[in-house]
């Protein structure tokens, strides 16, 4: 077996856009694979073939190909000829002395126009199978099923489905912007933009020096498990504890977390502007803590024109927590760390900061003199997957 075979199933909706789709998974495949020994990725007849050279691992490829979005499952197949005894040949040698308990074929044609059907080759192939091996055939509870794949010039032999990530490919649903905070819920919010297509910038407002530098270290440490599934990413690190200070100042305590986030969001929308990002994503869920009412969800999103996006919303905590495991960002993120906010927030933030409160204290505020400052000192880091070196400054 040299061959991995790629299908994707949400891609099939989209219409005309459908070959558009295709490339940017194509590509995205390409570089995810760009280390490894590949021969070719191609989009062949509603699948993706990918061929490895003499040095390619399969253990290594799969790991690449099981974050890539856009995906519905992925197998490491060996090719065939049409012809039933030498195709069956082909498989047998494959299987080696592998046991089953029961088997089945089960074939699909790429090419309608061959001049056989399905259900014929899936018997006469069975037939060889069987013969050889002995085992007896179960269609309904096989203990191992042998795909066959016609194409119109050889066939596809696999025995099993690697499930993909599925989503959309990274790169088809236009840029966002994510406000990624150290902690558990903003790198999931990340991931499920990223699942649906989205390139996702990363942005991160940090109280260094007035804090340590944790939160930066745990940003960049998230920011490099994404971008396994990302590819590219560029992280923005804001200081912001000069920002906090002033309103330390000049701000009741209950509210300051809300004007802490309506500081950020026009912070970030500026960020977003510049690099052509067309929405904020947060990773607030709806009571998950005092800042996070829906009146205060609302006040927070009115400090910027653009769209505020808020994947996990209606989530509870453990069903975040499992996902941040799943994507492995997890432990970072329990790991402890002053949050820029922690540092300046009473331990009771109002729950319903009224808008006109915030807007009078805000008027004490030089707003914009703010944002700028801000601006003028953020850093840009850039990431890449697999050429997974020392991040980069930018600028
Ligand atoms: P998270 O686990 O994402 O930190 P949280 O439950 O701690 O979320 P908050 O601290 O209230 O919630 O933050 C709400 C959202 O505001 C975060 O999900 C994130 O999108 C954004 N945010 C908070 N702090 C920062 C920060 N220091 N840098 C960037 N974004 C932040
Ligand atoms: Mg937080």
């Amino acid at each position: 077996m040299r061959s991995v075979v790629v299908h994707y199933k949400e891609l099939a909706l989209k219409g005309r856009n459908r070959p558009w789709f295709i490339q940017i998974l194509v590509r995205n495949l390409r570089t995810a694979l760009a280390d490894l020994d590949v021969a070719s990725v191609r989009s062949v007849m509603g699948r993706i073939e990918i061929d490895l050279g003499p040095r390619g691992s399969w253990d290594a490829v799969r790991e690449r190909i099981r974050r890539v979005f856009g995906i519905a499952n992925f197998s490491y197949a060996g090719r065939g000829p049409h012809d039933v005894p030498l195709l069956a040949a082909a498989i047998l040698e494959d299987l080696g002395d592998r046991e089953a308990a029961s088997f089945r074929v089960s074939a699909t044609r790429a090419d309608k126009q061959l001049p056989f059907t399905s259900p014929q080759i899936e018997r006469e192939v069975g037939g060889e199978i069987k013969l050889a091996k002995g085992w007896p055939v179960d269609l309904d509870r096989p203990a191992l099923t042998i795909h066959l794949e016609m194409m119109p010039d050889h066939a596809f032999f696999f025995f099993g489905k690697e499930p993909g990530a599925g989503g959309l490919p990274t790169g088809t649903s236009g840029r966002v912007a994510c406000l990624l905070s150290g902690g558990i819920d903003s790198p999931v919010a990340a991931y499920r933009m990223m699942r649906r297509g989205c390139s996702v910038l990363f942005i991160h407002f940090h109280s260094y020096p007035i804090l340590s530098r944790v939160s930066q270290e745990k940003v960049r440490e998230i920011a490099a498990i994404l971008t396994k599934s990302q590819l590219r990413a560029r992280l923005l690190l804001v200081p912001f504890g000069d920002l906090q200070q002033q309103v330390l100042l000049s701000v009741r305590p209950e509210l300051r977390v809300v004007i802490y986030r309506r500081l950020m969001l026009r912070i970030a929308e500026r960020l977003a502007r510049e690099w052509r990002a067309r929405a904020l994503v947060t990773g607030e869920v709806i009571g998950q803590v005092a800042s996070q009412t829906l009146e205060n969800l609302t006040t927070i999103a009115e400090a910027t024109t653009l769209q505020v996006l808020r994947p996990l919303v209606g989530m509870d905590k453990d069903e975040i927590s499992a996902e941040a495991e799943r994507i492995g960002t997890y432990p970072i993120s329990i790991m402890p760390d002053q949050d820029c906010c922690q540092l300046f927030t009473p331990k009771h933030p109002a729950t319903r900061a009224r808008r006109e409160e915030v807007l009078s204290a805000e008027q004490a505020l030089p707003i914009d003199e703010m944002v700028n400052a801000a601006l003028k000192v953020t850093t840009v880091e850039d990431f890449k997957y697999p050429v997974l070196k020392c991040p980069v400054a930018t600028r």
